[in-house]
């Protein structure tokens, strides 16, 4: 750890987000402050109006990368954290702002009119996940993120280990709440094929998975769309409802 005595310092970053996955980790205030008794959490524009410090060894980042801006600050924040963690689909796949067209400009334009603001507008790109532009550690999926998953991420972040991360598919998670499948309803569910590990917390409440934890790297899309067909539910349902956490690359490639 960089830091100048032993206490790890974590800072967050909030960028292109709702702040919920912010506001989710101060729900857990126990299981928080188990943590904070071992880190200085140094700069949390959240809860803090302190300036960043010179110097820290965890950042973590809520948002997507929406402006020339933001990308200068994961660069500057990936250059000064021994490890960086993204929190939430907004970060991880560039999640609900990812769902702005190819026209970005035009989707500005749509919102705000002639007069967009300069947090929204200056230096404008098309949205993009912290992973396209830097490289992250560690990820803590879905919208908003469970806040323990948070506090069992920055442990591992803290003591250096690495932590395992599934890539099958949400279905072998659903089939073992034995809930039955909404396809069999008619009805589209993501889960075929989104990453695994919240156990399926939707299906199990009688939601379909709206895939916030982001394609599993198991996930077979056309097989998808094929079962969607038979199914009545439709393979374009299909794939408009992938949009909503899709993963889009940064349309600027000089990262
Ligand atoms: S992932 Fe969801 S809850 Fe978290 S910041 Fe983005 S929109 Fe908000
Ligand atoms: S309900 Fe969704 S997650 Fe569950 S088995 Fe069916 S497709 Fe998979
Ligand atoms: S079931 Fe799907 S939408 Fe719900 S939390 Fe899990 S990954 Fe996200």
């Amino acid at each position: 750890m960089s830091g100048t005595d032993e206490t790890p310092k974590v800072v967050f970053v909030g960028l292109a987000s709702c702040f919920g996955c912010q506001i989710n980790i101060t729900n857990v205030e126990k299981h928080l402050m188990d943590v904070l008794g071992q880190v200085d959490m140094r700069y949390w524009q959240l809860t803090s109006s302190d300036p960043m410090p010179d110097s820290f060894d965890v950042a973590v980042i809520e948002g997507a990368v929406t402006t020339e801006e933001a990308k200068r600050t994961v660069r500057a924040l990936r250059e000064g954290a021994d490890a960086v963690i993204t929190i939430g689909a907004c970060a991880a796949t560039s999640g609900i702002p990812g769902m702005s067209t190819e026209d970005h400009a035009a989707d500005l334009a749509a919102v705000y009119g002639e007069q967009v603001p300069d947090a929204a507008g200056a230096g404008a790109i098309a949205p993009c996940a912290v992973k396209d532009v830097i490289e992250v550690d560690f990820e803590v999926p879905c919208c908003p993120i469970d806040p323990y998953d948070f506090v069992e991420v920055l442990q591992h972040a803290l003591y250096g280990s690495n932590i395992y991360r599934r890539s099958s598919t949400l279905c072998g998670e659903c089939k073992n709440n034995e809930r039955g499948c909404f396809y069999g309803r008619e009805t589209l569910c993501l889960g075929l094929v989104t990453r695994s590990g919240c156990g399926a917390r939707c299906p199990n409440l009688g939601r379909p998975c709206n895939g916030c934890a982001g394609l599993s790297p198991d996930a077979n899309v056309p097989q998808a769309r094929r079962v969607a067909e038979r199914a009545g539910v439709g393979a374009e349902a299909l794939g408009r409802a992938l949009r909503m956490f899709n993963q889009r690359p940064c349309a600027d490639e000089e990262a």
